[in-house]
Parts: C-alpha cells; structure tokens; sequence
C-alpha cells in the first residue's frame, strides 16, 4: 500500500482524493497543492491527511504535481474545524474547505502582497486637482489623495465605488500605487460610561476570557450591544489576541468599521463578497499572520485563521443570512460555536430578537444568557399600536389613519418609514373580465408587475416579459393590479405628499454597489421625508429623525405553511419598529393589519419579543419542531417529474430501516420553478445522533445512485426553510 495525500477538491462530491507525494517538496496537512483532475485539467486542493496508506493500487493514482504552500495555508484549528462542520452539514469536504479560502487563494498563482495597497497623487496629479480637469468620482478621489497616502481600506469607507475613479486616474498617470504605510489610526472616541447592565455584561464575559463559553447578549435595539462588544474588543486587543466580529449584511460593515476604528484606534480588517478578490485574500492572510486584531465580516469570515484568537462575537444571530443557501450549506452561527470550541473563545451572539434555536440551548443551560433591557440612548421606547384594516377605505392599501400619522410626522419636520417587503408595483395583475391573471411559464407562479418598467417579472426565476396592453385570453383592456408592492406605495404617497421626498428602498433602487448607502447619506438628517422599503430597511445605518415606522403587509407571515415563519415575523415587526425613535425623539409604530386579534400580534404588542418568543418556542416542543426535533431537507430537481420522483424514492429506499421519520418524497412546496420539476424529502429525527448516524453513509451513497445522474440534488441540515 503506497504511502498518499489525501487531498479535498473544490467539487460537489462527497470524497477526498488520493495523490501520490510530489516528485520534489513535501506536503503537509492544511496546504495547497496543484493535482491533475479529470481529462487533461488541473485543480487547486488542500492536502487533508499526508502519509496515510490508500487503499487504491499505485498504478491507479496520479502524482501531485506542486506543492503551492511550503507550511501550511490552513492551520490545525481549520482544518479539525472545517472536517467537523463538513461531517456535522453532510457537504461535500472539497466545498468546505473551498468555502474557508478567498477566491484569490484557491488558484495555482503566488499570495498576494501582504503590504496594504496605498494610492498616492502624482505630480500630474497634483496639477490636475489645481487646475479643476476632473469632475465626479475621479474629483473626489484626487481630492481624498491631496491629503496625503491613503490606504484602499481607508478610501472605501471614504469614497465607497473609488475603484473604478482608481483605475482611470491611474492609467492617466494621475495617481499611483504606493507601498508606503500610511494607515494613521483615527482618533480615539471615549466611551461612553457604560449602564450597569453593560457593565455586569462586559465583566461576566470578561472573566471568561481565555476559555469556551457561549452568551447570548439579548438588548433591544439600541440598548447599547455594540458598546458590549467594543469594550470586550478592548480588552481582548490589551491582551494580544483577536476578535472576530461577524455581521449579517454588507450594509452592515461601514458603519460599524467606522465605529471599531475611532473607537479602537487600530486598522479593522474587513472581510465580504463585495471586496475586491485580492483585498478579500489580504486581509484574510493578513489575520493569519497575527497582524490583524480585529477582523470584521459576514458570513464567510467565521473561516477567517484566528491564531491568537481572543472573542468571536456574532452579531444580530437570528439573522437567516448566516446561513448558505447553496453548496456547503452551512450557519456561520452554529460553525462560530464550533470555531469557539476548538479554540477555547467564548463566542457572544447577540440579538434584540434571539432565534428560537439559541433560547433553546439558554433554556438547556448551554448558553448563557445576559440582558440589555434600558436603552441608554432614548427617550423611552417606542409606542406600537395597531391599525385594523377591516372596514377601513383604504389608498392602495395605506389606511387613513396611516396617512394621517405619516402626515404629522412629516409636518413635524420628522422622518416616516413605510414598510412594505414586497418589491414592485403589485404581486398581481388581473382581468376584471375573464379572471386571467399573469402567471409565469416557467414556475407556474403569479409574476410581479412593475409599472415603472412597464414588465411583469417573476420573482422566482426573474422570467420577464412586457406588460401587456389588454387581456391575452379575452382581449378585454380591464387589467387591474391586485395589491401592492413597494413601487405602488412609492407612487401614493409621491401623490399624497407633493413636497416631501419620497425615497424607495429596495432592490430594484439599490442595484449598483453601495448605492443603499448613498441614498440613505441623500437623506437630509433635519429634514421630513418619507421612506418605503423592504427588508433591507430593517437594520443597520442610524435614522435619527427617523420617529415613525409603519408596517404594512405583514398578514401573509401570519397564515404561511412554513413553521418559521411566525418566529420571523415577530423578528421583523420587533426590528423594523426599532427603527424609530433610535435617538432623541420618541419613536412611534404603527401596525395595519386585517387580523388584529391574532394571539402573536396582540402578544408581541402586549408583551414584547421575548414573552411571544418563549410561546413560539413552547409550541415547537410541543410538536417536536426544531430546535427540539432535527431536520435534514434532501432536495431535488429536474426538467422531468419522474426523474425526481424515482431519485427521492430511491434515495428513502436506500435509508433501510433507519429509525427516522420520512415526510415524502413529495413535491416541493413550489412545485415548479425556472422550468424545472422539484421535489423533496424530509428526514427528521428526535436526536442529532439518530440523525447523523443514519445519514453519516447514507450520504456518499447517493451520489453512486443510477438515478442521481438525472436529478440536480443537495442535502440541507437543519433547514431554515422548506422551499
Ligand atoms: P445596539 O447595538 O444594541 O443597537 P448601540 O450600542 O448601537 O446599541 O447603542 C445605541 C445608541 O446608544 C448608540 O448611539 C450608542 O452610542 C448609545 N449608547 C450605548 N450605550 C450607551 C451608554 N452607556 N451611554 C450613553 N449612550 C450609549
Ligand atoms: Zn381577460
Ligand atoms: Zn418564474
């Protein structure tokens, strides 16, 4: 038995590879290597085991062809960490580790300079801001520059889109790259002196440094979390050592870059999707090496090397966008609580509305729980009321007393927020004559009409088609939208209120990077306005003069199949009301709804988010829901029904007598989608081991199925919806 590498490659299959040892170099575990794979290709893997015997002949096995790393890119930590998470989500390894590399760093090509890139001003670059030759971007740019050096880092936060300015000036000659170390820390904002609730948070955790605990840190919005998590930050860099800070959305970073950093005084390394690759895989090695002391991300950074880790904080926990929907289908949460483990850290999780899951492991005595219940920084909280629909003559959906709260708002000179998460003109478009409606072809699915582009488009697959002029089955012109969406709302209450700015909030309005952003900065902090948005409302970037928040549209979350789906609606309607009245001014919520007597919606006002939470939580126990039952989600798809139906049956056969409960196969709760046919199965057991032991060779088994080779498939553990 020849002596291997067992190596993971980036591909959706359920095994490591074995390779021969390099002719020249050696190998050890966590470094990069570059394999032959398939006809004539190569491929970039990370070397998982060196040494071990292969149970293959050595005819049969091909010869690593470099080694890319003399020690290794991933360090032990990773590397147990990642073969854990992989065995814990039943995904391919190969994407795994995949997923724990930047892009920049899975490729055959040298790692990029650790230096920070700098531009600074040319001679020609100096004469060109004098003499006034560039406008826009370009202008702001040379304008940053004249200061002196800056670092990218520094000019994003500044100049959010400078690349593109960058790249023009610097092939005029304008501007160049330096590799001079610019970065002057900010200065130091003090703290404020913390309330005694912050304080006895910050000490309790803070004794814990240095050891595995996990806290959940459970405030309203705005009672002061992130003072929490900077004052721990501090102490975690006084002692050498590195905090993880991880947020749910890009949104998000800026704003709290800016903060770490005049707080801390120290460069904060920022790591997400919208990056620049290369920037992505310095600040990544750059935190590898130790330099780094503060790291902050979203959801791929909880694979950010942390050798000298002090403090992994998880920020807003409930959020779903921790969780990947596609390839290693993973939760930067849960993995945080893992990475904690293996690196004896406690991990702080923080929410003004805590997933059911992490109340569970408080109520279990796993996770310690810490209460922020004052908000130093307000007035006192919101007031919520609800706005029954019913009987009501209603302004495309908005109802006179919603009007009339927004009116006064704006007569106040004050900020008023419509929420609405629903994007476009309206989810429907009927014939009053015949019934028609139009429904996309592909996914067998109403599509949205948006009036602006005069296009119907679905929003499961983006099919778009234009709007028609008449009825294509009757050929009546009565065409009648049905409901509204955030563009209608924009229209109404453009129409109701002439002088006041209207501004829309979603993702038709934000396509272009950081454009989110530089709406909200257009947005005068003294002045009234109106805003309509969807979800990406919901958090982030501080409204000052922001007192009044209407919620419209929140009934399909009371009536929704999917078991979640009243957990996220009371996060929603808690989080979108805490938007108002953040600072000075006393907040107002408003409610409109057809269901006010709803038990969770007379709950939530009455009581609050944590009362309902604990009913909701009390209602999964009683039907063995998750967090009480366990779910594995195998999916399927193709262009044919049967091919998914003989997949999943084959699949539910293979799992034997496997002491599990299977619902289905069955369709897919959206049967059809872009054209192709889905199905499902769900496996659910009452203990994770039950689950995981069935499933463990369960797994590779599926792919070796004749059927599988017909059928687009993926495996999700613990499911955060059914879709
Ligand atoms: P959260 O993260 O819980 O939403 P923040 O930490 O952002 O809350 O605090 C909300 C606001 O209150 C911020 O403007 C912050 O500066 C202020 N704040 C927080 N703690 C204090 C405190 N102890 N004293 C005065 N102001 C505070
Ligand atoms: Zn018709
Ligand atoms: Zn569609």
């Amino acid at each position: 038995m020849p002596a291997v590498l067992r190596v993971a490659l980036p591909v959706p299959l359920p095994t490591l590879f074995d390779y021969l040892p390099p002719a020249t170099g050696e190998a050890v575990a966590g470094s990069r290597v570059l394999v032959p794979f398939g006809k004539g290709k190569k491929a970039v893997g990370v070397v998982v085991e060196a040494g071990v015997e292969s149970a293959v002949g050595n005819a049969r096995l091909k010869r690593v062809l470099r080694v890319l790393d003399d020690a290794p890119l991933l360090d032990a930590e990773l590397m147990a960490t990642l073969a854990r998470a992989a065995d814990y989500w039943l995904g391919a390894p190969g994407e795994a580790y995949a997923n724990a590399l930047p892009l920049a760093l899975r490729e055959d090509r040298p790692l990029p300079d650790l230096h920070e890139e700098a531009w600074a001003l040319t001679a020609a670059g100096r004469s060109a801001l004098d003499a006034g030759s560039r406008r826009g971007g370009s202008r702001a740019l040379l304008e940053a520059l004249a200061r002196g050096a800056q670092t990218a880092d520094l000019l994003h936060e500044m100049l959010p889109g400078w690349r593109d300015a960058a790249r023009r000036l610097d092939e005029a000659g304008l501007i160049e790259r330096t590799r001079a170390h610019t970065a002057e820390p900010a200065p130091v904002t003090a703290a404020p002196a913390l309330s005694d609730e912050q304080r006895q948070a910050v000490e309790v955790i803070g004794e814990g440094l240095g050891r595995f605990q996990p806290f959940l840190l459970d405030g309203v919005t705005g009672s002061g979390k992130t003072e929490v998590y900077l004052a721990l930050i501090e102490k975690v860099i006084a002692q050498g050592k590195q905090a993880l800070l991880l947020v749910p959305e890009i949104g998000l970073a800026p704003q709290t870059v800016r903060r770490l950093r005049e707080r801390l005084g120290v460069a904060v390394q920022v790591l997400h999707s919208n990056l620049a690759e290369g920037d992505r895989a310095r600040a990544w090695l750059r935190a590898r090496s130790g330099e780094a002391k503060v790291i902050l991300g979203t959801r791929s950074a909880i694979f950010t090397p942390l050798p000298q880790a002090g403090l992994i904080v998880v920020d807003e926990e409930h959020d779903s966008a921790y969780k990947q929907q596609e390839g290693f289908r993973y939760h930067a949460r849960d993995l945080a609580i893992l990475r904690g483990r293996a690196l004896d850290v406690p991990v702080v999780l923080g929410s003004a509305t805590p997933s059911l899951e992490s109340l569970a492991n408080v109520q279990a005595g796993r996770y310690r729980a810490l209460h922020l219940r004052a908000r130093p920084g307000a007035i006192r909280p919101p007031q919520v009321q609800i706005v029954d629909m019913r009987a009501q003559r209603l302004e495309h959906g908005l109802s006179p007393a919603l009007l009339a709260a927004v009116g006064d708002t704006v007569v106040r000179g004050e900020q008023a927020l419509v929420f609405r998460n629903r994007r476009g003109y309206a989810p429907v478009l009927l014939c009053y004559s015949c019934g028609w409606h139009a429904e996309c072809p592909r996914c067998e699915h109403p599509m949205t009409l948006h009036a602006g582009r005069r296009a119907l488009v679905c929003h499961h697959c983006d099919y778009t088609t234009r709007m028609p002029g008449q009825c294509p089955s009757c050929f009546s012109p009565e065409l009648k939208p049905q409901g509204q969406g955030t563009e209608r709302l924009e229209e109404a209450l453009t129409v109701h209120f002439p002088d006041v700015p209207v501004l829309r909030i979603d993702r038709e309005t934000t396509r272009r990077r950081d454009a989110f952003e530089q709406l909200l900065e257009g947005l005068h902090e003294d002045r009234p306005a109106i805003l309509i948005g969807t979800q990406m409302l919901a958090k982030g970037h501080d409204l000052p003069n922001l007192t009044l928040v209407a919620i419209v549209g929140v009934d399909e979350g009371l009536h929704s199949v999917d078991f979640r789906a009243s957990e996220r609606l009371a996060q929603l309607v808690v989080q979108v009301a805490g938007r108002a009245g953040r600072a000075k001014k006393p907040g107002r919520v408003l409610l409109q709804t057809h269901h006010p007597e709803h038990p969770l919606l007379r709950q939530l006002l009455a009581q609050g988010y944590g009362p309902s939470a604990a009913t909701l939580l009390e209602e999964r126990r009683s039907v063995q829901l998750p967090p009480f039952g366990h779910q594995v989600l195998l999916r399927a798809d193709a262009h044919q029904r049967e091919h998914v139906d003989a997949f999943l049956a084959d699949a539910a056969h293979a799992l034997g007598g496997a002491p599990l409960q299977l619902a289905g196969p069955m369709p897919a709760p959206m049967p059809l989608r872009a054209g192709r046919h889905r199905g499902q199965l769900l496996i659910e057991a009452e203990t994770r081991s039950a689950l995981h032991s069935a499933l463990r060779p369960w797994y590779p088994s599926l792919s070796t199925l004749p059927s599988a080779r017909r059928v687009r498939w993926s495996l999700d553990v613990d499911p955060i919806d059914l879709y």
